[in-house]
């Protein structure tokens, strides 16, 4: 076959079933009929391929898997009921008693979490660090080092991680590198192919793309996904059918909604900038910062997450969130809809407020998800929400 683009590559390449529908089918079904005793045990043994379970796999959420492979550039890639079961997945099948693991310090709340209470529970510990201090990542690493997790852009201040020199930290010291790609999707950075050994999805974000469903993925080679594939036959956190079928449907329009998500973020950002009530902007898009190079270098795109400052703290940010009509107050990212969250009392509340300022986040901080919707109809509800803060006389000069 020629080579395509993967983005139409994902959309045509003949799926291993159902051929004959233009549109895949959906396969609800928790068990396969064998032919046999002889095939039964085939395919429980691996001595031949097919389903056995749909514990194990079922063609609605392999074909998601295939899609997003692709996509992300990666031979194999393993879907979860979540993108936490994806972490849960990955630290069973990869961490044992007395590990040690090192964590981007603003990291989403429940990763943290994971982590620190429950890993922790089980001998494995786990030492924060700032996304850009990758001399610190180097000295942080310890004999037990076994893994290094981060997003980039880092949520919610889009700080921007050097994957491909962190790679090679962690490749000399036999460290895995995981990287969370929620944020930009394949659509706009693929980690593997700056020297990331898995990605991390929460697939109902940007993915999916419509807020329709809570799911999960890891994507690397095949040798590195097969521990993940045989931990979930035994611990159960797989995806179902229905929603594989929705995301490998979604994967379609990914490439278009990414486009869109990123143009109307973009002036977003810009109209934000010029803001007399905001202090400032966020957004791996916005020109003058310091890392541009690296960012370019990258990343194909900015997506459509991006943060703001807003004037008078939290009192300023809460009246401005409370104010807006057709943004949704959602502490979610990635759907067609934009939508709006406070990190400092919500997503990070579980960060204590030394660890919250240091990764950036600050009271007055709100965090947009942009979405599909007509841009000047966004612009004017920041816009009329931002007029009608009213703590003027307490705000900073
Ligand atoms: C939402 C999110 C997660 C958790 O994924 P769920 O699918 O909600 O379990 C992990 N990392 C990032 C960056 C996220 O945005």
């Amino acid at each position: 076959m020629a080579h395509f683009h993967e983005t139409t590559e994902a959309l045509h390449r003949p799926l291993a079933y159902g051929r004959d529908a233009h549109s895949e089918p959906l396969y609800i079904t928790s068990a396969y009929d064998f032919e046999s005793a002889e095939e039964a045990s085939d395919r429980f043994n691996n001595r031949v391929p097919g389903n056995v379970y749909s514990r194990f796999t079922n063609p609605s959420v392999a074909n998601f898997e295939r899609r997003l492979a692709i996509m992300e550039k990666a031979e194999e890639a393993v879907a979860t009921s979540s993108g936490m079961g994806a972490y849960l997945a990955l630290g069973m099948a990869y961490l044992k008693q007395g590990d040690h693991v090192l964590m981007g310090n603003g990291i989403f709340g429940s990763t943290s979490h994971l982590f620190k209470k429950y890993f922790s529970q089980f001998g494995i510990s786990c030492t924060p660090l700032p996304l850009t201090a990758t001399a610190a990542w180097r000295e942080a690493i310890r004999p037990s080092t076994r893994m290094m997790i981060l997003e980039t852009p880092g949520n919610p201040t889009l700080e921007v991680a050097d994957i491909k020199t962190l790679s090679e930290i962690a490749k000399s010291a036999g460290v895995l590198l995981v990287i969370d790609n929620t944020i930009l999707s394949p659509m706009f950075q693929k980690p593997l192919t700056l020297g990331a050994d898995l990605v991390v999805q929460s697939a109902g974000k940007f993915i999916d793309g419509q807020g329709r469903c809570v799911a999960g993925a890891v994507a690397g080679t095949s040798q590195s996904i097969a521990p993940i594939k045989t931990l979930l036959r035994s611990g159960g956190m797989s995806l179902g059918a229905f929603d594989g079928w929705l995301l490998s449907k979604s994967l379609e329009t990914l490439h278009a909604r990414m486009i869109m998500h990123e143009t109307n973020a973009l002036h977003v950002a810009r109209w934000l900038q010029e803001h007399s009530r905001v202090n400032r902007v966020h957004y791996t898009g916005l020109p003058g910062r310091a890392d541009s190079e690296l960012v370019s270098q990258q990343q194909t795109g900015h997506g459509g997450v991006l943060s703001a400052e807003i004037k008078g703290g939290q009192r300023g940010a809460w009246q401005f969130i409370n104010n807006l009509s057709i943004v949704s107050r959602c502490t979610n990212i990635g759907d067609a809809k934009t939508m709006v969250t406070h990190p400092w009392s919500t997503t990070h509340c579980r960060y204590n407020h030394a660890e919250k300022l240091t990764a950036g986040i600050t009271p007055g901080l709100i965090r947009l998800s942009i979405g599909l919707e007509y841009l000047d109809d966004i612009i004017a509800d920041l816009d009329n929400a931002l007029s009608k803060i009213h703590i003027q006389e307490t705000l900073p000069a």
